[in-house]
């Protein structure tokens, strides 16, 4: 800036100094000349009425007493030259007359032979000087010349430019001083400025304008990233708060931002992963393909096992008019569902399973019987088998509908109150034939207790919990029933004095068609759902649901709910 200043400074004042100096100079110069001129003409005017009067001896007297060569008047001196008509010179104050050429083709004495005054102006040969010329007809027709001469005007330019020059130096050095003083003042006032506040400033008014449009923009900005911090903020406290995991990149796959459930569900133990590439996530071959997909414009979905569990990723790319700006991860815990969708596999393969053994018997029976192949007194037996899987077939797809209810949660009647001792002693009454058979004594204490639920559900779910104590007991043992109101809990315990679970077991009992002892379950007509069902049930109930056992001398399941 200083530069651009004294630059501009020196040439403002290098062009007036010129721009002055010409036009002083030339009018000074054009006012000289022709007040040489206009004396030229008033002495010739004198001259020519003393000559006319005196006749030509008053040149020579003029000449003895030296007032033409203007030492006298202080003025330029005057050359006189007397010219006959026909151009020959008869005087002349400066050289002999006589050797003189003849005058006839100046321009000012043809002049004045025509119209009575010639003037002319001629330049020396060296263009030093420069003489002006004055011509008069007398009364005689003999011509009176005056000339003067001057130095030329470019001999008189010679010393004005000098000065002038002289006086740019001078000036000029005094802009690069000044100028460097000021533009040193300007800029130390707005070194000194505080922008930070610009309304805070006592500077020169001249920036008033600045300052005020600087404090706008200030606080235009300081609005716009009070904005956007909220919205980050915004956008932090969403994504914080999904469960999804999200991972945003640019388009070398940094981080740009990824929020709480996405570390978490992937595991990453770093701090801050904000501005390193996405790999330090994860470095595996499915990962690594997702994100390559996504930041070169592809759309992908993996499957990622992680811990314990199952994530599935999704990853877009983020696109401006065809430009990749980066790429989006939105990762799920697909565990429950993966869980779900095996459990699911299993179970149907195992519900063939079950229900092709009960068939293949029966059909093979009936196959015997169909060919005549079977003897009259196996009729019985066979027809008893035939029976017995049936009943088995229908026990176990009444199981497989009950369980398949509870899933969907769905055509389940209305919850009513239930006197849970009640219903307890009926169930009772049922499996009694069968407890009767082992040599079981059965206790039922406690008191009645009313709890809100669905009939049908309980009692299966109760009827399960009594008929694993009687398959699952020993021969002549005990099954101890007790309900009892604790709180406001009502809470029912089956206890045998059975074979008992071990600790080990325990959780996997409750799985559909699990069982400890698979032909001991089998020979004792078990499905393998009775205490999926129980769980299930228990979940719609809200009840609490446990087992107890040290895995050798008997069970006790207890049941605890809500009292009404
Ligand atoms: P199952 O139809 O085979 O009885 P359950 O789902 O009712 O099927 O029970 C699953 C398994 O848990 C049984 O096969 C058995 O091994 C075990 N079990 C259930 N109840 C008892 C119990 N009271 N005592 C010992 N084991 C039991």
């Amino acid at each position: 800036m200083r530069g651009k200043i004294l630059r501009f400074v020196c040439a403002a004042a290098g062009l007036s100094i010129v721009l002055t100096a010409v036009f002083t100079y030339f009018a000074v110069y054009w006012d000289y000349t022709a007040a040489v001129k206009q004396e030229l003409a008033v002495e010739s005017a004198y001259i020519g009425t003393a000559v006319e009067l005196s006749g030509p001896q008053y040149l020579e007297s003029l000449s003895r007493t030296g007032v033409q060569d203007g030492t006298r008047s202080g003025g330029l001196p005057t050359r006189i030259t007397l010219v006959a008509p026909g151009g020959q010179v008869l005087f002349d104050t400066s050289a002999g007359a006589e050797s003189m050429e003849n005058h006839l083709s100046r321009r000012e004495i043809r002049d004045a032979l025509e119209t009575g005054t010639g003037r002319e102006t001629r330049l020396s040969q060296t263009m030093r000087k420069q003489t002006y010329y004055y011509a008069r007809m007398l009364q005689d027709g003999n011509i009176l010349r005056t000339a003067k001469t001057t130095d030329s005007i470019f001999i008189a330019l010679i010393r004005p430019v000098i000065i002038t020059v002289l006086i740019a130096v001078f000036i000029f050095t005094a802009a690069a001083v000044i100028s460097s003083k000021v533009t040193g003042m300007l800029v130390e006032s707005i070194n000194r400025l505080n922008l930070d506040n610009p309304g805070d400033n006592d500077t020169y008014e001249e920036l008033s304008p600045l300052l005020s449009r600087m404090k706008k923009q200030n606080d235009m900005i300081a609005f716009q990233l009070s904005e956007q911090r909220k919205r980050q903020l915004q956008f932090t406290a969403i994504t914080d708060n999904m469960r999804e995991g999200l991972v945003i990149m640019d388009q070398n796959a940094l981080v740009l931002s990824c929020n709480k459930s996405a570390l978490k569900l992937l595991e990453v133990r770093l701090e801050n992963i904000e501005n390193q590439n996405v790999l330090v996530i994860r470095r595996d071959e499915a990962f690594r393909s997702v994100v390559e997909q996504a930041i070169s414009g592809a759309t992908a979905e993996t499957l990622l096992a992680s811990g314990a569990g199952h994530l599935r990723i999704f990853a877009n790319p983020v696109l401006d008019n065809r430009t990749i700006l980066g790429a989006v991860l939105l990762i799920l815990d697909v565990t429950e569902q993966e869980d779900r969708e095996r459990l699911r596999r299993e179970f149907s393969a195992n519900v063939s399973h079950e229900l092709k053994t009960p068939l293949m018997t029966i059909s093979g029976y009936a196959e015997i019987m169909a060919g005549g192949l079977a003897k009259p007194e196996d009729t019985g037996h066979f027809a008893q088998n035939i029976y017995g899987e049936s009943q088995r077939l229908i026990t176990l797809i009444g199981d497989i509908l009950l369980l398949s209810r509870l899933d969907e949660k769905h055509e389940m009647p209305p919850a009513e109150k239930i006197a849970l001792l009640s219903l307890t002693r009926t169930i009772l009454e049922r499996i009694s034939g069968a407890a009767a058979e082992r040599g079981l004594r059965i206790y039922l204490d406690g008191e009645e207790a009313e709890i809100t639920g669905v009939q049908h559900i309980l009692d299966e779910m109760l009827y399960n919990l009594l008929d694993n104590a009687v398959k699952y007991n020993r021969q002549g043992g005990e099954i101890r029933v007790s309900v009892k109101t604790t709180g406001d809990e009502v809470e029912i315990s089956v206890a045998d004095t059975g074979i008992g679970i071990a600790p080990s077991e325990q959780e996997r009992i409750f799985e559909r068609f699990y069982r400890v002892d698979k032909s001991r379950s089998k020979a004792a007509g078990g499905t393998g759902l009775g205490l999926s069902i129980v769980k299930h049930g228990a979940a719609l109930h809200n009840a609490r649901l446990k087992v107890y056992s040290d895995g050798i001398s008997g069970s006790r399941f207890t049941l605890r709910f809500q009292k009404v």
